[in-house]
């Protein structure tokens, strides 16, 4: 076992961390106050190879591995939680689908365009009465004459729906067969019968925009399926795999940035003539912060380097990627409510960033399967019960 980075991957990461420090944490609490999308922070992240950074460098990506994504992943969201919400679904829901299940012409024209930055993607699997249970879906694909899809429906809570030029859509082929009756297609935003509705107001990553999408009789060309008639649901739980390693290394991101926020503090701020610091109870915070701190990203480094072995020799890392994002989104939680706490008043305060990082942690624990699913997921694992 070596705990060391390559020389790749440390360079991302302080690409990144560069990028993140000049760039977004300079406006971070004014987009989040606005709810303002970071769309120019987004193209320039594209030049720099980070909406596509798994994507090999063929198909317009940084072509590097799963590490390098969490690395940069983490710099991303320890500047801004809805920055790297965006970039998290370009990278693991949009572009990864695509080369795991596109045909050359789909990776060529979707994930170059998405992974340079030019566009940015989407993926629209819940719906306003399915969300954990997503094979509830009522999305309906009907084939025309031409073979030809055409889409009826609508999808609730999609991360960049305002903004996406092109989407990764799940809906219903085949009625009354549940997941099996699922299949995936590509949408393109600009064709008619797409429809950009209602605006999700949010308790955090306010700079991130979701709304609901509409398809009213939207054709969806047959070379645009993503994968087999069919295939669907494995395509979206395939994803939503990779998607838990890029949500763990967001809230590790927030997680660290509450913790960092309150060292300094701790040694800053004085009560009864001393820093807080020295008092035991903040001791006993701080050295528990840092431990859940490091578990988490220890388990999420494990999940993308199981993604990796995977990516060359095939086998599955759900359950790691499960693992990660359960343990590193209730870490992210627990960190920022004790950091708020330290920080007093200010602490509550819009004038630091210790109540954005709190408001923003919690939805690590909700999208992408809530903290109850990935408690099923590993359990089911782990007993072979269902
Ligand atoms: C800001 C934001 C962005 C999002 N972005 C996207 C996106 O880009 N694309 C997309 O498709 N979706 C997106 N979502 C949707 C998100 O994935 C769902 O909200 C999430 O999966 C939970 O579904 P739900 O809201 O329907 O809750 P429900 O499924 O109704 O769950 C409600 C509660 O019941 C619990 N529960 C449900 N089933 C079980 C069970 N079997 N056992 C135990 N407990 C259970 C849940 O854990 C939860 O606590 C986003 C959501 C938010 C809030």
């Amino acid at each position: 076992m070596d705990f060391r980075f390559t020389d790749d991957q440390l360079s991302i990461q302080s690409i990144a961390r560069d990028f993140a420090q000049k760039r977004i944490a300079p406006v971070a609490a004014e987009l989040d106050a606005k709810g303002e999308f970071p769309l120019e922070n987004i193209r320039e992240m594209g030049q720099l190879g980070l909406m596509g950074i798994e994507v090999p460098e063929a198909y317009g990506g940084a072509g590097m591995d799963p590490i390098s994504y969490v690395l940069a992943m983490v710099e991303i969201a320890a500047a801004d939680a809805a920055t790297s919400t965006i970039m998290s679904v370009n990278n693991s829901l949009f572009c990864n689908g695509i080369l795991k299940n596109g045909t050359e012409e789909q990776k060529q024209k979707y994930v170059r365009a998405i992974a340079s930055g030019e566009a940015i993607g989407a993926y629209a699997l819940t719906e306003p009465q399915s969300g954990s249970d997503a094979s509830n879906m009522h999305t309906r694909a009907v084939k025309n004459a031409n073979g030809d899809w055409v889409i009826n429906g609508k999808k609730s809570w999609i991360t960049s729906g305002p903004v996406a030029r092109y989407i990764v859509l799940f809906a219903v082929t085949t009625p009354g067969i549940g997941a099996r009756g699922v299949s995936a297609f590509i949408i393109d935003t600009a064709r008619e019968g797409f429809l950009a509705g209602k605006t999700e107001p949010k308790l955090g990553i306010r700079a991130s925009a979701t709304c609901e999408i509409e398809f009213h009789d939207y054709v969806c060309p047959k070379e645009d399926m993503l994968g087999e008639e069919g295939k669907g649901f494995a395509i979206a739980m395939g994803v939503l795999d990779a998607g838990r390693i890029g949500i763990a290394s967001q809230a590790v991101g927030i997680a660290r940035a509450a913790y960092e926020a309150t060292l300094q503090w701790s040694r800053d701020r004085k009560a009864f003539g001393h820093p807080i610091g020295t008092f035991q109870m903040t001791q006993a915070k701080i050295a528990d912060m840092k431990c859940k701190l490091d578990a988490a990203l220890l388990l999420t480094l494990r999940a993308a380097w199981t993604k990796a072995q995977t990516d060359k020799n095939g086998g599955r890392f759900g359950t790691e990627a499960s693992m990660a994002k359960l343990v590193a989104s209730e870490a992210a939680m627990w960190i920022t409510h004790q950091a708020v706490q330290i920080h007093g008043g200010m602490g509550y305060s819009k004038e630091m960033p210790l109540e954005r990082y709190f408001r923003d942690a919690k939805i690590t624990e909700i999208y992408e399967g809530t903290s109850e699913i990935q408690r099923l997921v590993i359990a089911r694992a782990e007993t072979g019960l269902r």
